[in-house]
């Protein structure tokens, strides 16, 4: 079973439903990490968020789904694109909970915070929204952007299975939303399947992808596109010059004199680039000019 994002609609309802998968993404992502499992539980359904959110975005555009919070995790980051890509980080990599996943998962967040998203739509102007966390779970805290941000009545579920010992043998999200005109009574159709388990039921089962969205949001489903999920990062040691450039010409001759040389890790994908003397120096003479003539 390789990660999945698919999009289509119910004409005869007028629903338009996504679904991702992103069980290998998931797991991927917790050896990249070193994420202790309460992390990777919480990683794995934000992963699976920020999948459908960036599915819902316009070709080029681009969404960061942010969670802040008062718990041990302390917050996590995802950065997520329409072509489903994805890539992101959590603050505190080491907190696990034994016991019941949900509940660990909520102990992780804490006791307050937010969730925000930022949609880039690829022109360079963001949009940002957020609600305060109250569930403390991502799934219904992600319920209530929606409610609150989209205007636009949503049934959501995210759910992370374990399997023959794996904790994250499954990972999985699911939306479904109107069209405008779409059938209001099979939208809440759709979300009281979702409220009695519908997804994680099928999971279990398992359901393919057009399984579980038939499950969910009926029958007569037309999908519109199926596309690779994988976890992706764009840096490179342009970007890592970009990031040493930002100290600004005292910080780049301060480093130059004490460690000579500078490490940029990207805190996305651990990737380890290395800033050369002659680079730094270089940086540092453009900088200078840069303020002479500025
Ligand atoms: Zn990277």
């Amino acid at each position: 079973m390789t990660d999945r994002l698919c999009r289509g609609l119910v004409p005869s309802t007028g629903l338009r439903a996504v679904f991702v998968r992103v069980g290998d993404t998931a797991r991927m992502a917790r050896m990249l990490h070193g994420l202790y499992p309460t992390s990777a539980h919480l990683f794995a359904e934000a992963l699976a968020a920020g999948a459908l959110l960036g599915a819902l975005q316009k070709e080029k555009g681009r969404v960061n789904l942010q969670v802040e919070c008062d718990g041990p995790i302390g917050g996590i980051f995802v950065d997520a694109d329409p072509d489903g890509q994805l890539r992101g980080y959590v603050r505190r990599p080491a907190v696990h909970f034994p016991g019941d996943q949900a509940r660990g998962a909520r102990a992780a967040l804490g006791g307050s915070g937010f969730l925000s998203v930022l949609r880039d739509p690829g022109g360079g102007q963001y949009y940002r929204s957020a609600v305060q966390l109250e569930a403390l779970d991502l799934a219904a805290d992600l319920r209530r952007w929606f409610a609150a941000s989209e205007q636009v009545a949503s049934a959501l579920d995210l759910a992370v299975l374990a399997r023959d010992g794996e904790p994250l043998a499954d990972v999985a999200g699911l939306l479904v939303q109107p069209l405008p005109g779409g059938d209001a009574a099979a939208l809440e159709a759709a979300r009281a399947r979702l409220a009695g388990g519908a997804l994680p039921r099928a999971l279990a089962a398992g359901a393919s992808a057009q399984e579980v969205i038939r499950a969910v949001a009926g029958d007569g489903f037309d999908l519109l596109a199926n596309v690779e999920v994988a976890y992706r990062c764009g840096c490179s040691p342009e970007r890592a010059r970009a990031a040493v450039s930002a100290l600004g010409a005292d910080g780049v001759a301060e480093v130059l004199a004490n460690e000579r040389e500078a490490v940029v890790t990207c805190e996305f994908c651990r990737s380890r680039f290395v800033v050369t003397e002659p680079e730094l120096a270089d940086i540092r003479r453009r900088l200078e000019e840069r303020d002479r003539a500025g």
